[in-house]
């Protein structure tokens, strides 16, 4: 269980997020939503303890501060794939996906079966197996974000920090991912993943936190949370809404100039 209480961050003197509490419980695929900048990348990295050295408030995992975990045990329990999908290094796919079991590894160690066997079931649920021995560098935008998610899923860890994991993919793999993080997700894992797209939002995740100026503004499931009042107040569009097969969907339709910069009800 990922716990934060009361996390402030702040640039200079002004709060990027200010005061956010949320808890993260094994079991569940969380989504943290809300328009650029509102400052879901920051509590992410916060949450994952990457970065964030003058945060305030606190962050735990399983009961215990985040910042006084080993962080080996801490990469072995919590995995975070970061908003950035850079590749900087020359490396094969299958060896960049690797990296995700380093945690694991004893030191000069060879990888075990199970770190094999990690390594070739995450690039076969992200859709890459067949380019696991191209140079990652030279890929596409949207195979670069499955490698990346590939070694973070190759963590294994319970708990899994995603940063908008379906940004850049096609549609079939967008739903593929979203299967995917519900797969881990009752199969025992806690997932939290930032997403922008409201379509599958409303469709795959259990709960929904909703992020707006640095505060969290909602908490709870997306027939509660996305309502058309609130994503006109948060996000300034107006959206269609229904029911196909007994899942609820949603669509951002139309802006709505009047509400796009007004204050939350
Ligand atoms: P989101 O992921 O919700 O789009 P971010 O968490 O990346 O938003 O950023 C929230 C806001 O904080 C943005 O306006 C961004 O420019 C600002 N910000 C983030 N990090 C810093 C920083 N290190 N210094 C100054 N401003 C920052
Ligand atoms: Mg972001």
């Amino acid at each position: 269980m990922l716990e934060a209480r009361e996390v402030t961050v702040r640039a200079g003197t002004c709060p990027i997020i200010d005061r956010v509490s949320l808890r993260l419980d094994q079991g569940e695929l969380v989504g943290l939503l809300g328009p650029n900048g509102a400052g879901k990348s920051t509590l992410l990295r916060a949450l994952a303890g990457v970065g964030t050295a003058t945060a305030e408030g606190e962050v735990l995992l399983d009961g215990h501060r985040l910042d006084r975990i080993d962080p080996w045990d801490k990469a072995r329990r919590l995995a975070y794939l970061p908003q950035d999908r850079t590749i900087a290094w020359a490396l094969h796919v299958r060896e960049v996906v690797a990296l995700g079991r380093y945690p694991h590894r004893r030191a000069l160690a060879p990888p075990s079966t199970a770190d094999k066997a990690a390594v070739e079931t995450a690039m076969v649920q992200t859709g890459i197996a067949a380019i696991a021995t191209r140079p990652a560098h030279v890929l596409s935008g949207g195979e670069k974000a499955r490698v990346l998610l590939a070694r973070a899923l190759a963590v294994e860890a319970p708990l899994l920090l995603a940063d908008e994991p379906v940004a850049g993919l096609d549609p079939r793999h967008q739903l593929a991912v979203m299967e995917l993080l519900r797969a881990r997700a009752r199969a025992g894992a806690g997932v939290l993943a930032v997403l922008q797209e409201l379509p599958l939002a409303a469709r795959f995740l259990d709960r929904v936190i909703l992020m707006h100026r640095g505060q969290i503004v909602a908490d709870g499931p997306p027939v509660d949370v996305l309502v058309p009042d609130r994503i006109g107040a948060v996000f300034g569009v107006r959206p269609l809404a229904g029911v196909h097969g007994g899942e609820a969907w949603l669509l951002p339709w139309k802006i709505d100039e009047k509400r796009a910069e007004s204050p939350l009800a």
